[in-house]
């Protein structure tokens, strides 16, 4: 057992302190590199800096804690003594690596220094240990250039010219090709460069060299780009994010991939992280080092071809594939060195994938024995199932396509868009409403907003493990990466492929899947839902205790939520329908009626409609229960608001233009989400609640008569007093009698009655309102606008600060706010129950498909949750990992 403050952790022959411990403190690096030792893989030694030590340094006002230098020389000391190499030698020095390592990992978010330990007279001893000066003074350039940028935030621009001046000089294009002597001149140049830069001399202590990148990567910890991302991490609902504490460091022996050619870096994922297909994934570089490979900057070959350069050295990394996976029963995303025909793993964590990945990998995994049908359920994020569910490009349109280039196929799905050149113009135009796809030369970690923003990422250079790649990949956003024959032009903001312009005007297509890059809009198609997919709801369905109806209001709707394994309607919205072209006209005479005549009159003309609708939508949800809610907007949202509008509508009912002004001021309201809208309007019209009631019961015996089961149920919205329910009920019931009477129809039709929770009061008083509702459907859109007291409309005027400010964690429009508006929702639940024991409870709010807010209403015992018919494999599966986490 480790002390309690105790700050470092050593990995190596000698011991392997974070063996078994916890990834909150080792960050997933750290714990993976002790794991990898600990089962003997070839892992470099070194230690690691606890997050805990992250946390006192900002705690401490960005100080490193006392005595944490002592406690890193003593791991130094093992590491010296266990490589029989010193820290500055000017025989065989040391040299290590410094590198970030959350909790949850960030993937290129943070700070890395490589070759640490060198200076003037390391280089010399690393040029004497290697035989090879050229080695050692490429290495030193790397350090200089990488600890000026990264510790001292020097530009690296300036590093550039440096070097370009020298390739001018030994008139050479490619940084392999400089000379040894080329090199050693550019190290003096680089150091001229840091001192301009930093007023200081490259530092030659390498303690204090150590010192200095331990405090740089605790610093990039709260950089611009890190932040942004773990902001954008949690409103994805990975709020594991928001609670890290820090990163840890590690520190850990270099070896070499740049040692000539026959040594190599890479990177690469033990299955296809796009498809999930049990094939490693990844590509390497020959005499390089690892930062070359992730950067982009050369295009790397795929693992598959390395065995013709080193067969054994491939087959061994097949060997610790396995290894690896039957270690960790998951899919894993490495990084491997060799380095003079010897593997050596540098890192290993569980790989991102997206959706469709993670499904076949989860099942593969199941028939493979790796895991059990409950542990796939549990592995694959919920949310993560929308990469499912994403659109394709039609084949017949595919096909006639034109297509400009082909890149990598780093992330797929299907994208359309119009061309936007920097981060910050794809999130503007984003914010205008545009669909934008962002097309970089390479993406660097500052620019994760417009990816986040754009509907599609498409890159120049950069292979399929870039920083762009891994983390579209992770977002199920379609990219295609290292499209080499794009030419971009940032400041004439143009593109030139195939001989051809296109500008930000212009819209393109990827194809995320082929890697294929499309002149023009390509049109798209729905996916396909078979084989694993329909494996794993099926295990999900197993599990699960709550039901998952959907949010529909047309038949289509109602068949495509159906074929996503919808168990009924949990809101059918009716307003909707009251909006096309041959309703909004006859809805519209009948707000304008002044009496109650006109308005019955006007409403019988909507009647057939909405018989029809019902009909349609009850047949395709036969079998189902189908919550129907009755008329909720205020009256003025019918009404058409700006003067020509209203003129046309004064033709169209042949009244004067003044009435409907008229009308419509008269209807105008302060506060109209608190004004006269749900079943306020039943009260004071009833005769729009009872041509509702009457659609719906002639609907069912319709129905009923064609022998389809229909399952009505009629919801009424708003109540946050008993008495508006009792009132309305007996309405209800009466015009359910008053219809079959006029039918003459004499069958059962078994329609509940009940009503939507979302007032406060209504929670508050719910064994009261119980008494005469069959069920309760918590509303929490507007609950959660009631409780906080925030606009549901206006919300995004001040959202985005409370969220950067951390007021509150996530949007609580769609994700449950538990501790507030929860409290609610449980007491609504209990006091309900407590006078009708088996009341029927579920949730319609947008929270029904959230997967958080899910997890919620499995533990407050609701009945079922219901959501947009794209979010019900998500809330199946989320339903089901809510049941099994609390079993
Ligand atoms: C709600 O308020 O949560 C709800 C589902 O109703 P609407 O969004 O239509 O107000
Ligand atoms: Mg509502």
């Amino acid at each position: 057992m480790a002390k309690k403050d105790k700050m470092v952790y050593y990995f190596g022959k000698t011991k392997t302190e974070g063996k078994g411990g916890s990834k909150a403190i080792l960050g997933g690096k750290g714990l993976n590199l002790a794991e990898m030792t600990s089962i003997g893989l070839p892992v470099p030694p070194g230690f690691t800096i606890s997050t805990e030590v992250c946390d006192g340094y900002y705690k401490a006002g960005k100080k490193l804690p006392k005595g944490l230098m002592d406690e890193v020389q003593e791991a130094v000391a093992i590491l010296e003594k266990e490589l029989g190499k010193t820290f500055g030698d000017n025989e065989n020095p040391l040299l290590v690596s410094v590198r970030s390592g959350a909790a949850v990992s960030m993937p290129g978010m943070m700070n890395t220094i490589l070759n640490l330990g060198l200076n003037d007279e390391a280089t010399e001893g690393l040029a004497k240990a290697t035989k090879n000066e050229r080695f050692a003074y490429d290495a030193y350039r790397r350090l200089i250039n990488m600890y000026g940028d990264v510790v001292m935030g020097l530009h690296h621009e300036q590093f550039e010219a440096a070097f370009d001046k020298v390739k001018k000089k030994y008139k050479v294009t490619e940084d392999t090709e400089v000379p040894a002597e080329g090199l050693r001149e550019l190290c003096d140049a680089y150091k001229d460069v840091y001192k301009k830069g930093t007023g200081e001399d490259f530092p030659q202590d390498p303690i204090k060299q150590l010192q200095l990148a331990i405090e740089a990567v605790f610093g990039s910890w709260n950089a611009d780009r890190a932040i942004s991302y773990r902001r954008i991490e949690a409103a994805k609902g990975n709020t594991e994010i928001n609670n890290l504490i820090g990163t840890a460091v590690n520190v850990q022996a270099m070896v070499y991939g740049n040692m000539g050619d026959d040594s190599g870096t890479g990177v690469g994922f033990t299955r296809d992280p796009n498809t999930g297909q049990n094939k490693f994934y990844g590509e390497f570089l020959i005499n390089a080092q690892g930062e070359d490979v992730v950067a982009g900057i050369r295009t790397p070959q795929p693992v598959a071809q390395m065995s013709k350069w080193d067969k054994a050295a491939h087959k061994e990394l097949m060997e610790i594939k396995k290894k690896l996976e039957d270690h960790y029963t998951d899919m894993q995303d490495i990084e491997f060195t060799i380095e003079r025909g010897k593997l050596f793993m540098l890192q290993t964590r569980t790989g991102k994938r997206n959706g469709i990945a993670a499904v076949k990998i989860a099942c593969d995994m199941v028939k493979e024995g790796l895991i059990t049908e409950k542990e796939a359920v549990l592995r694959v994020p919920a949310s993560d199932l929308t990469h499912c569910l994403l659109p394709s490009f039609k084949p017949t349109a595919r096909n006639a396509a034109d297509v400009l280039c082909r890149g990598l196929n780093a992330s797929p799905g299907a994208a359309v868009g119009k061309l936007a050149f920097t981060a910050t113009e794809a999130r503007e135009r984003f914010e205008a409403g545009e669909d934008v796809i962002l097309v970089r030369r390479e993406t660097s970690p500052e620019d994760v907003e417009g990816m986040s923003a754009a509907v599609g990422i498409l890159t120049s250079t950069g292979g399929a493990t870039s920083h762009a790649a891994v983390v579209a990949r992770g977002w199920g956003k379609c990219c295609v990466a290292g499209a080499g024959e794009i030419e971009i032009n940032e400041k004439s903001k143009t593109i030139t492929v195939a001989g051809r312009k296109f500008t930000a005007k212009d819209t393109i297509s990827l194809d995320g899947t082929t890697g294929e890059v499309m002149a023009g809009e390509v049109e798209t198609q729905e996916p396909k839902l078979s084989g694993d997919f329909a494996k794993l709801m099926k295990w999900a369905d197993q599990y699960r205790r709550l039901a998952i109806r959907t949010n529909a209001d047309s038949p289509a709707d109602s068949k495509r939520a159906r074929d996503f394994g919808a168990e009924g309607i949990g809101l059918c919205r009716t307003e909707h329908m009251f909006f096309e072209a041959d309703r909004i006209i006859h809805m519209r005479a009948m707000i304008l009626a002044e009496d109650e005549d006109s308005r019955r009159a006007a409403l019988k003309k909507l009647l057939p409609f909405q018989r029809k609708d019902f009909e349609g939508i009850f047949k395709a949800m036969k079998g189902c229960p189908v919550t129907v809610r009755l008329l909720d907007p205020p009256l003025h949202e019918f009404l058409p608001h700006d003067t020509s509008s209203q003129k046309q509508m004064a033709e169209e009912l042949e009244v004067k233009p003044a009435e409907i002004k008229k009308r419509a001021s008269a209807l105008h309201e302060s506060n109209p989400m608190l004004g006269h809208r749900g079943c306020r309007l039943s009260v004071t019209y009833p005769e729009i609640l009872e041509m509702q009631v009457q659609a719906i019961v002639e609907a069912a015996i319709n129905c009923a008569k064609k022998k389809i089961d229909a399952q009505p149920e009629i919801m009424i919205p708003l109540v946050g007093t008993a008495a508006e329910l009792q009132i309305l009920r007996e309405k209800v019931e009466a015009t359910i009698e008053a219809t079959k009477t006029a039918k003459k129809f004499d069958g059962k039709l078994n329609i509940l009655i009940g009503t939507m929770i979302e007032i406060p009061r209504a929670c508050l008083t719910a064994n009261e309102v119980a008494e005469y509702a069959d069920f309760f459907s918590f509303g929490t859109n507007d609950l959660t606008q009631m409780t906080f007291g925030y606009s549901r409309d206006d919300v995004g005027g001040f959202l985005p600060d409370y969220i950067e400010n951390k007021i509150v964690p996530v949007d609580p429009f769609q994700s449950l706010d538990t501790t507030g508006v929860g409290q609610l929702v449980d007491m609504g639940v209990t006091k309900g129950r407590s006078v009708k024991n088996k009341l029927k409870v579920g949730i319609c709010g947008e929270h029904g498909g959230d997967p958080a807010s899910i997890a919620f209403c499995d533990q407050v015992g609701l009945d079922y949750v219901s959501c947009s018919p794209f979010r019900v494999p998500i809330a199946r599966l989320a339903a089901a990992q809510a049941a099994l986490k609390s079993a």
